[in-house]
């Protein structure tokens, strides 16, 4: 890939560690939003699963295959592994890009499932380096927006930048059967977020309380890290992107699986 390549940016609804091997429409819809692009240069993830206090780069060569969820999930999803490489160089790039709010190399962390369950299906090679940026847990929306931002220039040098968390994820008001039809809270959230995101009004979203009950109960206060992702893919967003969203309903009841890529094609 030239390093001149615009590359989109991409939002994945990762739902349950189990989409990918219990949910074929999604993992269908994720691929036909993959085929939209050129294979990126790397993939730099914000994942909803690594929430830190400071903000921190995967720096190692083989970044490992992290299974962070209960021993009760099926035993197929422990055997996964997503072997790609890691890219020190892409780390050190992003240091300096970052560079005003102190990003530091971490040489634990690997892939963890919001990572890896969704680029299991559409990169099922694991051939591209993919990196993890961790989220700044002590945060506001619009600083992770403005992080979206400063790392615009990395999709000039084909770098997918990918966001990977739910727009509405509410677990004690999920009822485990996946065509349980949504609470009504969680279907005027996800409308609400469809919305800002056809037309491009991010700001809208910052305040998350002043947004009332639908909000605060598709994203809860202790669960704010499944949605925070969604704002560093709408803050890398330029104006001539073109938006592909699929898929946009709600699981579980209160599980949001809305998905979308942007892109300058
Ligand atoms: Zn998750």
């Amino acid at each position: 890939m030239s390093d001149n390549c615009l590359m989109p940016v991409a939002f994945f609804g990762h739902g349950s560690p189990t989409t990918i091997l219990d949910d074929p429409k999604t993992v269908s819809a994720w691929r036909e939003l993959a085929d939209r692009f050129p294979a990126p240069r790397a993939i730099l993830c914000v994942s909803a699963h690594w929430c830190t206090k400071g903000v921190r780069v995967t720096a190692a060569d083989t970044p490992r295959t992290i299974h962070d969820f209960g021993s009760n999930l099926p035993a197929a999803l422990f055997d996964i592994q997503y072997p790609a490489p890691g890219s020190p160089e892409l780390a050190d790039l992003i240091l300096d890009l970052l560079a005003p709010i102190g990003v530091e190399l971490d040489y634990d962390w690997g892939l963890d499932h919001g990572t890896w369950a969704v680029l299991s299906a559409i990169y099922p090679d694991a051939d591209v380096p993919v990196l993890q940026l961790s989220m700044d847990a002590s945060k506001p929306i619009s600083w992770h927006y403005e992080v979206g931002r400063a790392l615009r220039p990395l999709r000039e040098q084909g770098v997918l930048i990918l966001g990977s968390g739910n727009v509405v994820h509410t677990l004690v008001q999920m009822e485990w059967n996946i065509d349980a039809p949504p609470h009504d809270w969680a279907q005027r959230f996800n409308d609400l977020v469809i919305n800002v995101v056809e037309t491009d009004t991010p700001q809208r979203l910052f305040d998350h309380e002043a947004l009332g009950k639908d909000a605060t109960l598709a994203v809860p206060p202790e669960d704010l890290g499944h949605y925070w992702p969604l704002f560093y893919v709408l803050g890398s967003r330029h104006a001539s992107d073109k938006l592909t969203m699929q898929p946009r309903h709600v699981q579980y009841k209160s599980l949001s699986m809305l998905s979308f890529v942007l892109d300058s094609a």
